[in-house]
């Protein structure tokens, strides 16, 4: 029999952990047995992704890095990665402003359903903390995140896969201090992390065999620990006006790959599925990153020399499902509470989404604290910061699980036109998932 591809098995694994979650929810034990029982398997998973993320991307980059010839080629890439970068975002933004400003989901919205979901969610633990987290943020300077980048102690910097920037920072620092040392000298180094390379690599396909089982138990944990589904219909226009500006985005990326990379759009899709099937069950770029990269480099044909540099970067501050999102979020809060946006505000937003979107950290549920930030450059009253968050509460989990489907998309999208641009895009060479299972056996 043939074997199935990878992302089918993740696929069934997707559709049975939904059922089985609907399911879960008849019981009235079944919501516990789900969260005591089944969702464990879930967080495994993804602290196993968390834990390679770092080595991976160490031992990436230097690769790529001291496999270049000389810096200025370097600094070509990082160049034109950022202003890409930048670029994708904006069109994110001012099409999801666009969107919600024709569509107006938020005026159709009566009072009683206003006030349903302020009762039932401004007090909400999940609201709460999340504002307590926006102001932590607010408080810090303009310049933070260049000072937050540099890590002054770089055990503790590895030692913290929130300091990705930071990971970053000190590799691009000694990979070039290695190309300056000459190749004779680092080659006892480079040869380290070509090995640490291949290795953590064929950790991201061991931890990948467990991925149909994992997003069964993620879904299922999604599932019952979702909404009442009266409240998710009532914001269905919200949603579905994020969903359409997410999906407008995957054909944005599938104009992009097939001019600027010359590569069939239905094929980069299928060959990048199983890490966006990851980053919908995850909503985490950041744990999903491991498996983006292994996607782009083995199937896709990035050279590690462009995917290593351009994909970690990616995942921390191209964040075009979440721009998009922030942008259409603070509008629809400000037509359903009647408060004012002129043309002047939302150009404001372009601006305060894009760096939002990149202070963003690559974890569940962050699009959602930066919203306030968003809020807050509008000047939208700050005793209703709860009220407006209340209001889009109920339906974030599953427009933050699509939104960081887009977010990695345009990572990978960057990264296969930045390879083309200068000459970097191969041939893939796929490694099958199933035949390491053999050699494990
Ligand atoms: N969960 C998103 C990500 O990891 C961030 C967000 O929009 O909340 O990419």
């Amino acid at each position: 029999m043939r074997k199935l591809e990878l992302h089918w098995k993740i696929l069934i694994g997707m559709v049975l952990g939904l059922v089985f979650g609907f399911a879960m929810t008849y019981p009235e034990w079944g919501k516990d047995f789900v969260v005591d029982w089944i969702s464990p398997f879930g967080t495994i998973f993804i602290k196993l992704l968390k834990l390679i993320a770092i080595p991976l991307i160490l031992a990436s980059l230097i690769k790529g890095i001291s496999d270049l010839k000389d810096i200025s080629k370097f600094r070509n890439i990082g160049l034109r990665t950022i202003g890409i970068y930048i670029g994708t975002t904006t069109v994110a933004i001012i099409l999801g402003l666009m969107l919600v400003n024709i569509l107006q989901p938020g005026n159709g919205i009566s009072d009683e359903t206003i006030d349903k979901l302020t009762a039932t969610y401004a007090s909400d633990s999940g609201v709460v903390s999340k504002l307590e987290e926006a102001t932590r943020q607010k408080e810090s300077g303009p310049l933070k995140f260049l000072e937050d980048m540099v890590p002054d102690n770089a055990v503790a910097a590895l030692g913290n896969n929130q300091l990705m920037l930071q990971v970053i920072f000190f590799t691009i620092f000694m990979g070039i201090s290695m190309l300056l040392i000459g190749e004779e000298k680092a080659r006892p180094l480079k040869n380290f992390f070509d090995a640490l390379n291949d290795v953590v690599l064929k950790m991201v396909d061991l931890i990948m065999l467990t991925a149909p089982l994992a997003v069964f138990a993620l879904l299922a944990n999604v599932v019952v620990s979702s909404s009442d589904p009266e409240i998710l219909l009532a914001l269905l226009k919200y949603a579905g006006v994020v969903v359409l500006g997410l999906f407008l985005m995957v054909v944005f990326y599938c104009v992009l790959v097939s001019v600027f990379a010359k590569k069939n759009p239905f094929w980069f899709l299928k060959q990048l599925s199983p890490a966006q099937l990851l980053a919908f069950s995850t909503s985490s770029s950041a744990a999903t990153l491991p498996v983006t990269m292994e996607r782009v480099e083995e199937h896709i044909g990035v050279d590690k020399e462009v995917s290593s540099f351009v994909l970690p970067v990616g995942a921390t501050i191209n964040m075009d499902g979440t721009s998009l999102y922030q942008g259409v979020a603070a509008v629809f809060i400000a037509q359903a509470l009647s408060f004012d946006l002129p043309l002047t505000a939302q150009l404001t937003i372009v601006l305060t989404a894009l760096l939002a979107s990149i202070g963003t950290a690559a974890v569940p549920g962050a699009g959602m604290v930066m919203l306030v930030i968003v809020l807050e450059s509008v000047g939208f009253p700050a005793d209703k910061y709860a009220i407006g968050l209340a209001l889009i509460f109920a339906v974030d989990r599953p427009l933050d699980m699509l939104r960081t489907v887009i977010n990695i998309t345009g990572d990978a999208t960057v990264a296969t036109i930045v390879a083309k641009s200068v000459g970097k895009l191969g041939e893939p060479h796929p490694q099958e998932w199933d035949d390491h299972l053999d050699e494990v056996r």
